[in-house]
């Protein structure tokens, strides 16, 4: 996979735009890897034509190569796609919160089940398990045992019980006992029949759960988005759980579910033990599916000459005396990391590196300038030399952020020499290091 997309990489090295030829060629190799990652077909198909869309309407920054830029965006995408940012389980203020686990024979839901009662318990949050797999004999003793495991109680009627009488017990116990979470196992098949899902809508309609989580292995490959449809239609899900991606799956199943349901995935299982439950982080799961490291060191490539090229932009900016106080911040973020600062430095010859205590005092001075120039007005931070002029504006600022008319000053000054300092290294002069100790 990692080759593939490094071919596709080398493929667009060396053309200054991405045209509609070179994207094409480029997106064939994603739609490969992504196939190769076990993501559905039909989700490949919407995927790539969606990044196509994006690739397109992109402006390439100057000093970036549009591969590197290319990479980069498919790579957003992804993790957008798969969510951005991790969403926790749903809480609610009238306890118990009930959750519904749903899903295939041999997924994983009782192990999910134990599981996610133990990461709760870490979160303070008691659990109530209920054993409603009636159909294998050794179903509801898997759950007894598990909760007896990790000290967390199991309700249970038997093997002769009926399994929507089960649950709705279940949940008045959890009443009664003033649990935080009641977390329902439910049976599953090898395959979707209307038995189980008949038997699911009942549980579904009976206990009205906040949320209905679909386990899926991992190494369902193709078929989790068909499933997952299924599953949505027939029953709503509200997230998924992910288990088994300790194994060498890529885990494509997780763009295939996102994709299909619309809903989150909201943990990974990665190991038989009860300890082996992680939340879902989109961007790890973007990095594992374009194939782990060698992509992965691609993009971050990527993002650091895009960087690069953001410092060389602003340094266009200021030689036109359009540098403001916007882009003194934004060169300070980007100096303030460490990865920037050596590639900003490596482009001036004859210039070190900075001390740690230096990026030290550029951390304290960088949380300071934040500060002031966030207490600025919009035409402020547009007209430095305004505050030259002005002490009723500078002392109006530092009132407004917390600090002293002096460190305003001291800003305005740091700003100039900043600029005047730029003006002259694209010029071509080189102050050496003494010029740069005020950045
Ligand atoms: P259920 O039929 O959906 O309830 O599935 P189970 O919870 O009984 O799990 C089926 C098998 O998968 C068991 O052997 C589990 O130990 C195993 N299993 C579950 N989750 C994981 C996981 O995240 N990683 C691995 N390696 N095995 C798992
Ligand atoms: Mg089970």
């Amino acid at each position: 996979l990692a080759e593939r997309l490094e071919d596709a990489w080398k493929k667009l090295r060396g053309q200054d735009k991405i045209s509609q030829s070179n994207i094409q060629e480029a997106l064939k190799e994603v739609r490969r890897a992504l196939l190769s990652a076990d993501v559905n077909l039909q989700v490949v198909k919407d995927f790539v034509a969606d990044v196509e869309t994006k690739a397109q309407g992109a402006e390439v920054l100057s000093g970036v190569r549009p591969d590197q830029q290319f990479i980069k965006i498919v790579y957003d995408e992804l993790v957008q796609v798969m969510g951005e940012t991790n969403i926790p389980l749903a809480q609610v203020d009238t306890a118990p919160t009930i959750v519904l686990m749903a899903g295939l024979q041999g997924t994983g839901k009782t192990t999910a089940t134990a599981k996610l009662a133990l990461h709760l318990q870490k979160q303070n949050r008691t659990c109530l398990l209920v054993a409603t797999d009636v159909y294998r004999p050794a179903a509801i003793d898997q759950l007894v045992t598990l909760g007896q495991q990790i000290n967390v109680p199991v309700f249970e009627l038997g093997a002769d019980a009926d399994p929507v009488e089960i649950a709705r017990q279940g949940v008045a116990r959890a009443k009664e006992t003033g649990v935080d979470t009641v977390i329902i196992d439910t049976a599953g098949r090898l395959q979707i029949d209307q038995d189980m899902m008949g038997e699911l809508a009942r549980i579904k309609q009976t206990v009205q759960p906040h949320e209905t989580l679909l386990v899926v292995d991992s190494m369902t490959g193709q078929e989790a988005a068909n499933l997952t449809r299924t599953f949505h239609d027939q029953i709503g899900i509200t997230g998924a759980i992910l288990t088994k991606l300790d194994g060498d799956t890529r885990g494509g199943a997780a763009l295939s579910v996102r994709r299909v349901s619309g809903q989150p995935i909201k943990f990974v299982g990665v190991g038989e033990k009860v300890e082996a439950l992680q939340p879902f982080y989109p961007d790890r799961m973007a990095s594992r599916i374009l194939g782990m490291g060698d992509v992965l060191t691609l993009v971050e490539k990527a993002q650091e000459e895009i960087d690069l090229a953001d410092a060389e932009k602003m340094q266009e900016k200021m030689l036109t005396a359009k540098f403001d106080f916007s882009d003194f911040l934004k060169q300070m973020r980007l100096l303030k990391n460490m990865g920037s600062l050596g590639g900003l430095m490596k482009m001036i010859p004859g210039m070190g590196k900075l001390s740690a205590d230096q990026l030290q005092q550029g951390e304290t001075k960088l949380k300071q300038s934040e500060a002031l120039i966030n207490s600025m007005t919009a035409e402020e931070r547009r007209n430095p030399d305004l505050l030259a002029s002005s002490p009723s504006r500078r002392r109006r600022i530092a009132r407004g952020a917390g600090y002293t008319e002096r460190d305003v000053t001291n800003l305005v000054s740091e700003f100039t020499k900043m600029r005047n300092l730029m003006q002259q290294m694209s010029r071509g002069q080189m102050p050496g290091m003494a010029g740069m100790g005020g950045m």
